[in-house]
């Protein structure tokens, strides 16, 4: 598979329209709680601007459902990459348009414009609905950049797409290369034993990357919300616990594979429970086999399993991490979170960690530093592990044609 790299194209005095993901977790008051996402692609920013192009940055915010609302602009990242960068970012309030176009066009070099929400229609993930919509965008610009490892596992306009209007001139950032280079070499033929250890809300967003991680990994390790759709499936109870009732039979046929393969599965066996999800909650820790009462919900995996999972992973060569192990947004559900962290980088094994909660979470525990990899993608992460590429990958490769 031949992709151009932006290293290969012609910059000095183009204009290059740059997919980012600058999906970044952001507190209540719209604060970005960590920036990850937004400086890795600095540097690709800054090697743009000093070859003498100017910067057209698209990406998409939260799930808008392809109409503006004020909650998903992107209005504040544009000053948080503003303080970031140091220099001064434009910004157009509709991602196509006349004042995108406008404000494209008399772009200097050096400069910067970000547009808003790539999500504000509905033609970014549903490109059949307006084929126009990726036309438009690849009209601001003379030659495109994939910086948005987070997003190429979608079928999205400003990912797919819009490549084809690009012919020889589309390419992969450096951040994109890079994260490509580290998960074929370490995925594709990873060191054994490899642990996959998987939390995060819910199972429907993981189901497939579940079943493919079976064929691949040797032990799986199961936290988080998703654990009561598993426990569910045992007929353990779980009280007011998060679980999707629809999942039940998946959760019970991903159990019965993993044991037909032969691949120890862990869950939890005890877990911390709470009257409520919230700092003041009223916290015990119980076995799993005591199953959960109503009006109480699991938040965080308990000492037995910290024990049990750090027991079990230290022996490995290879770890992905994908999800949280805990509500880890508040203190007294972080615990199971920050001690698996800490096992697995006590472990000789090289370790990934994927996904914009997972990097949150893996930085709150202060052991980010020591994690061979921090993926600035989540879904991404487990969807190459699955396919072995993404969409927003071959797209780039068909397109190295001029
Ligand atoms: P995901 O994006 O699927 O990786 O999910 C991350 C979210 O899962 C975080 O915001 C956590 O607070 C949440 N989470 C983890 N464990 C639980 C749990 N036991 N109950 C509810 N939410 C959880």
């Amino acid at each position: 598979m031949h992709i151009l790299s932006m290293a290969d194209l012609p910059i000095k005095g183009k204009r290059i329209l740059m997919r980012v993901d600058f999906n970044v977790p952001v507190d209540d008051r719209g604060n970005v709680t960590d920036d990850t996402r937004i400086t890795a692609v600095i540097p690709s920013i800054k090697y743009i601007l000093e070859k003498g192009g100017c910067v057209i940055l698209m990406s998409h915010f939260g799930r808008p459902k392809g109409s503006f609302s004020k909650e998903f602009s992107l209005v504040p990242v544009a000053e948080y990459l503003e303080k970031l960068i140091g220099i001064k970012i434009k910004f157009a309030s509709d991602c196509i348009g006349s004042e995108a176009k406008r404000l494209a066009e008399a772009l200097r070099p050096g400069e910067v414009l970000l547009l808003e929400n790539l999500r504000f229609h509905q033609a970014e993930e549903h490109p059949d609905k307006d084929p126009e919509f990726a036309k438009q965008l690849a009209g601001l610009g003379d030659c495109y950049i994939n910086e948005a490892f987070g997003a190429c596992h979608r079928t999205h306009a400003s990912v797919v797409d819009i490549v084809r209007y690009f012919p020889g001139a589309a390419a992969a950032g450096f951040l994109l290369q890079k994260e490509i280079r580290f998960l074929s070499e370490t995925l594709t033929d990873p060191k054994r034993p490899f642990y996959a250890i998987i939390g995060g809300a819910k199972i429907s967003s993981k189901l497939g990357v579940l079943k493919a991680l079976l064929g691949k990994v040797d032990a799986l390790f199961i936290g988080g919300g998703m654990a009561y759709t598993f426990y569910r499936a045992e007929g353990i109870e779980i009280g007011d616990s998060l679980f999707e009732k629809d999942l039940i039979p998946e959760a019970a046929e991903i159990l019965q594979t993993a044991k037909s393969k032969g691949v120890p599965l862990f869950l939890p066996i005890d877990n911390v429970i709470a009257d409520k999800i919230s700092p003041e909650a009223s916290i015990r820790t119980v076995p799993v086999a005591a199953g959960i009462p109503k009006g109480e919900s699991g938040a965080d995996i308990g000492p037995e399993t910290i024990e049990l999972f750090t027991e079990k992973l230290q022996n490995a060569k290879t770890i992905l991490w994908n999800g949280p192990l805990g509500v880890f947004e508040i203190e007294a559900f972080s615990k199971g979170t920050k001690a698996i962290a800490e096992a697995i980088t006590k472990t000789p094994a090289v370790t990934i960690v994927g996904g914009g909660d997972s990097i949150a979470a893996i930085r709150a525990t202060g052991y980010a530093d020591k994690i061979t990899h921090i993926s600035t993608g989540g879904g991404a992460t487990l969807e190459y592990l699955e396919y072995g590429t993404l969409p927003g990958i071959d797209a780039l490769a068909n397109s190295d044609r001029g």
